[in-house]
């Protein structure tokens, strides 16, 4: 059976009704500035401002509060680079569940801090995502928790699908949506929506061009590794691993294109956004706005929607980096 037999659009108008009181439905917001540079109609989707800063919190609801009463008590343990265990964190904390999140040695301290804060038990284990990722999951079975993967599990995608009913509802003549990709849990509920309801709706995953794993697993028509290098879009980082279930067959059957960004092309964007905007984003955030910045993204269209995923950006590496971008500072402020 392929992964498309087990998700449909259905599930994901179940999931908006579970999450709708723990999260923030952001109306779409027209960007003068990118409709500017790109000559389309550009609508940010604003998950830098939703709930715990991030989309991932629609998954994590989604998940959570579908979990029995039993599972409830035994607790839950993920993995994470920080905007997905600060959402099951924010989650477990709410529902009253005990949360414990596994995070490789290159997460960033706000990050860990953040999720510490809100009540999660930090395990540092491992020099990636992937080493981290087995850590939880042994740990899941040795203490009978449930292990909540951050992007490669139905319930999480149709959580993260959420978005593309909110868009529809928004602004129903979306030609195209701009989608940040890394794992694949976002697109995958945002593509398999919006092509329910209209196959004319187009989507393209943006990645970074650092080690853009579901990228090349797409190419190469299997899941494949690659080395985790360090990013400014550090919640990127990471990959879909080689026994994917569902988010690389449900990209290949949706994803219409694909494009990559660079390292600078992000951080153009994050400090176009504060400045054009008055917007935090963060790396990972950024991805999606930097494509058509820079024209990397195939027949744009007439109306379309980026996604700005997060807004947990580290703010010693923000204010380094509108220091060194004083021009887009000064031309564009105003
Ligand atoms: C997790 C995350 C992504 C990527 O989502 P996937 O489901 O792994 O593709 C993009 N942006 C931010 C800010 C994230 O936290």
């Amino acid at each position: 059976m392929n992964s498309k037999d087990k998700i449909s659009l259905q599930d994901v108008l179940i999931a908006r009704k579970r999450i709708a009181p723990h999260i923030h439905h952001i109306p779409l917001m027209s960007s003068a500035s990118l409709s500017r540079i790109s000559g389309s109609n550009i609508f940010l989707k604003l998950e830098n401002e939703q709930v715990t800063k991030s989309f991932k919190v629609r998954g994590a609801a989604n998940r959570l509060l579908k979990l029995s009463a039993n599972e409830r008590r035994r607790g839950v343990v993920t993995v994470s680079t920080g905007n997905h265990g600060k959402a099951v964190a924010t989650m477990a904390q709410r529902l009253g569940i005990n949360a414990t999140v596994c995070v490789p040695e290159l997460v960033l301290q706000h990050k860990i801090d953040a999720m510490r804060d809100i009540g999660a038990e930090i395990l540092t284990h491992g020099a990636d995502q992937e080493e981290a990722e087995e850590h939880a999951m042994s740990l899941a079975n040795d203490k009978g928790m449930t292990y909540i993967s951050p992007f490669d599990d139905l319930d999480i995608i149709a959580g993260q699908g959420t978005i593309a009913l909110e868009i529809l509802e928004d602004l129903p003549e979306v030609d195209h949506v701009l989608v940040p990709l890394s794992g694949g849990g976002l697109l995958s509920g945002i593509a398999l929506a919006m092509k329910a309801v209209n196959r004319s709706i187009r989507t393209t995953g943006v990645s970074m061009d650092r080690s853009p794993v579901m990228y090349w697993s797409i190419r190469a028509g299997r899941p494949i590794q690659m080395p985790e290098l360090p990013s400014l879009a550090d919640s990127l980082i990471g990959g879909i691993g080689l026994g994917n279930r569902y988010t690389f067959d449900l990209i290949r059957t949706y994803m219409d294109d694909a494009c990559l960004v660079s390292e600078d092309q992000m951080a153009d964007a994050m400090v176009h956004m504060l400045v054009n905007e008055r917007l935090v984003v963060e790396g990972g955030g950024s991805v999606a706005l930097a494509a058509p910045l820079n024209d990397r993204v195939l027949n744009l269209g007439k109306n379309v929607v980026v996604v700005v995923s997060g807004g947990n950006a580290d703010m010693p590496t923000l204010l380094k980096l509108v220091r060194q971008r004083s021009s887009i500072v000064t031309s564009s402020a105003h």
